[in-house]
C-alpha cells in the first residue's frame, strides 16, 4: 500500500501507508476509492500555492467505503459508501459561531490534503461529522464531485444572483463546469469562456441546458441569449482561472458582481472610485458553507449533474506522474503547460 506525499515543489513521491484504526468514539475509517485531483494540488506541486506543510499527503475530493467505526458511530457500517467532506472547522471559535466555519481560525494544520493528511492514500481517518454516505447507484468518481460542487453552490450563494442575471462563467475545467451547473440550479443562463479548442470540445458534453460555450468574454456580448447585455455589460461574471477579474471588470454592467474563485493569479490595480459610482462588487470565496455539502451531494445523486462527463480521466495512484501530466503538470521536467484535453482527472488509491 502506497501514499503521495509531497515534499517539496516539484517533488512528490510514493511511499509505504499504514492503514488506521479508529481512536476516538466517533472517528471512522474510509477505505478510500476515488479521489479528485484539484486546481489546489496543481498549485501546491508546481510551488504557486504556499498553504502547503510538507511533508503532507495531498488530496481533499475523495469518496470510498466505510472501513471501521468508533464506538460512538451507530449509523454507519463497514462496507457503507461515503464522501468526506475535508474542511475542518473547530465548532468553537469566532468564526465557526459566527456561520464562517470555512475560516475557522484553527484551520492552520488542521485543512485535509493541505496542511494535514489528504487523501491521496488507500485510508483515510476522519470524524463522524465530516462524513456523508450515498447510494450504491452512484459511483465512486461521481461522488468525488461532491466536494468542488459544494464550493460552487457556496460560491452562487455569496452572489445570489437574480434569475434573469446574464452570467460568464471563465474557465471551462472542471470548476467552471461546476459553477455553471451551480448557477443553473438557481435558473441563472449565461456562457462558459474557455480559450482552449480542446477543453471546449470536451466541455461542450457537460454544459448545462441552454448555456453555451465560447472562447472569448467579446463572443458572450456577441451570443448571449440576454438582449440588454451589449449595451449594459453582464450581470455577474465568475472567474475560476484567477487571472481573469481585470478584463472581467471591463465588462461588467453596473450593479454587477464578479465573483473570483480562482488563486495564485497575482496582483490587479482598480479604480474603487469605479466601484462606489457604478455599485459594482468583487466577491471572493472558498470553500463550502450551511449544508451545501449535502446539497451538492443530492444534486449529484439526483443525476442532475453529468458527472460522467466532467471525469475526462482516472489513473491508478501509481500512475500520478502521467494524472498530473494531463493537468499539465510535467513533474519530470519541473514546469506547467497548457493542459491537455482533460477535465476532472481522478486518481484510485
Ligand atoms: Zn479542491
Ligand atoms: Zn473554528
Amino acid at each position: 500500500m502506497s501514499e503521495l506525499v509531497y515534499k517539496a515543489p516539484w517533488e512528490v513521491e510514493l511511499r509505504g501507508s499504514a492503514e488506521p484504526e479508529p481512536h476516538g468514539p466517533l472517528d471512522v475509517v474510509v477505505s478510500i476509492e476515488a479521489v479528485g485531483i484539484c486546481g489546489t494540488d496543481l498549485g501546491i506541486v508546481s510551488g504557486t500555492y504556499p498553504a502547503a506543510r510538507p511533508p503532507v499527503v495531498l488530496g481533499h475530493e475523495a469518496s470510498g467505503t466505510v472501513r471501521g467505526v468508533g464506538s460512538a458511530v451507530t449509523d454507519l457500517r463497514p462496507g457503507d459508501r461515503v464522501v468526506i467532506d475535508p474542511t475542518y472547522s473547530c465548532g468553537h471559535c469566532r468564526m465557526c459561531t459566527t456561520g464562517r466555519p470555512n475560516h475557522c481560525l484553527r484551520k492552520e494544520g488542521t485543512e485535509r490534503g493541505v496542511s494535514a493528511d489528504g487523501a491521496f492514500r488507500p485510508f483515510y481517518l476522519a470524524e463522524r461529522r465530516f462524513i456523508h454516505r450515498f447510494s450504491e447507484q452512484l459511483d465512486f468518481a461521481a461522488a468525488a464531485l461532491t466536494e468542488p460542487l459544494s464550493c460552487a453552490l457556496t460560491g452562487v450563494a455569496q452572489v445570489n444572483p437574480r434569475t434573469d442575471a446574464s452570467a460568464a462563467v471563465i474557465g471551462a475545467g472542471p470548476m467552471g463546469l461546476l459553477y455553471s451547473h451551480a448557477l443553473a440550479t438557481r435558473g441563472v443562463v449565461g456562457s462558459l469562456v474557455e480559450p482552449s479548442r480542446a477543453r471546449r470540445e470536451l466541455a461542450e458534453e457537460a454544459i448545462p441546458a441552454r448555456w453555451r460555450i465560447v472562447e472569448n468574454l467579446d463572443r458572450v456580448v456577441e451570443q448571449t441569449p440576454h438582449g440588454h447585455v451589449a449595451e449594459l455589460g453582464i450581470d455577474l461574471i465568475v472567474d475560476t482561472s484567477g487571472r481573469a477579474v481585470e478584463p472581467a471588470l471591463q465588462r461588467l454592467a453596473r450593479g454587477g458582481q464578479v465573483l473570483a474563485v480562482g488563486l495564485g493569479g497575482g496582483a490587479i490595480a482598480v479604480d474603487p472610485g469605479v466601484f462606489a459610482d457604478e455599485s459594482k462588487r468583487i466577491v471572493g470565496s472558498i470553500d463550502s458553507l450551511d449544508g451545501s455539502f449535502a446539497a451538492a451531494l443530492d444534486l449529484i445523486e439526483s443525476g442532475r449533474l453529468p458527472a460522467n462527463a466532467i471525469v475526462s480521466h482516472t489513473f491508478a495512484l501509481s500512475d500520478y506522474r502521467q494524472a498530473f501530466g494531463e493537468l499539465g503538470v510535467d513533474l519530470r521536467r519541473r514546469r506547467r503547460m497548457a493542459p491537455g484535453a482533460a477535465l476532472k482527472v481522478v486518481l484510485k488509491p
